[in-house]
């Protein structure tokens, strides 16, 4: 029996992903994955194509999301994994996040223009097509016209939180994001559970109030997670009864650090995600 690599995060050119569906199959293949997961941000268009490369190639696929959602006013990202991509009530609820990205993307580029900076929307409207517009789209639309020359100067000098050309978005309510995954038939996972900096109160908080609206999920291991961040996610998922995911996050090959399937295994102690699929 060949090992098993799980990888049950990653994003395409549907999302802020510089890979087609089919070539993030071919690179996870490439790189030993044995079961992947697709979950651009708050779309499922990307699935089918990703699904059929997945099958050409024997790769066990797994149809995913990730959702946009606030919760006590802080913006956090939930996965849904194993869903079903024709649930009316997601797809609904994918179409009220993609018309919150549209408005959100108008405002950034209303705000880029106060800066001297025009046409950014056509720009970045163009560059995604039928995807999600994010802002490394607005980030690469800055590099290219020479106004910064990375993501991160991007980020730092227009896009970032309190910078110039922030916009603070009102994503759906994290109830609702639980709710569509689960009338999907999929799993809830809280992705990258350290990103949100979130003091160990706040984090019991919302991972109580989490698994009452219907959560399984915790991410344990990322393709960043430190070991002191490895240990705390497992002690939050051996608390709180969750289901632990692992997921790379992966979104580009120029990305050196973040690979498809390069990730520590899963702590023996931690019950696996892959377990609730069938
Ligand atoms: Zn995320
Ligand atoms: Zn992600």
């Amino acid at each position: 029996m060949t090992e098993q690599k799980y990888d049950l995060h990653c994003h395409s050119s549907f999302s802020d992903g510089s890979l087609s569906p089919t070539d993030v199959i071919l690179r996870a293949k490439e790189h030993g994955v044995t079961t992947l997961a697709l979950t651009d941000h708050d779309t499922l268009t990307g699935l089918a194509e990703a699904q059929q490369a997945a099958d050409q190639h024997a790769l066990n696929f797994i149809p995913g999301i990730e959702l946009s959602c606030i919760w006590n006013k802080k913006t956090f990202h939930i996965l849904g994994l194993n869903v079903n991509a024709n649930n009316a009530e997601l797809l609904a609820g994918t179409h009220q996040l993609q018309k919150i990205r549209l408005e959100r993307a108008k405002k950034i580029a209303a705000k880029l223009e106060k800066n001297k900076i025009p046409d950014a929307f056509e720009a970045v409207h163009e560059k995604a097509g039928i995807g999600m517009i994010t802002r490394p789209h607005f980030a690469n639309f800055l590099i290219s016209k020479g106004h910064v020359s990375t993501m991160q100067e991007a980020f730092d000098r227009y896009l970032g939180q309190g910078k110039s050309a922030f916009v603070n978005t009102d994503w759906v309510e994290l109830e609702d994001a639980v709710h569509w995954i689960t009338a999907a038939g999929g799993i809830a996972v809280v992705a990258h559970p350290m990103r949100y900096k979130l003091t160990a109160s706040w984090m019991r908080r919302f991972l109580t109030t989490f698994k009452e609206m219907g959560g399984w999920g915790i991410e344990v291991i990322t393709a960043r997670s430190n070991p002191d961040e490895i240990r705390r996610a497992i002690h939050f998922a051996q608390q709180y009864a969750l289901y632990g995911s692992v997921g790379s996050d992966f979104h580009s090959p120029k990305n050196q650090y973040v690979e498809l399937g390069r990730l520590a295994p899963l702590p023996t102690s931690i019950k696996p995600v892959w377990e609730l699929f069938n």
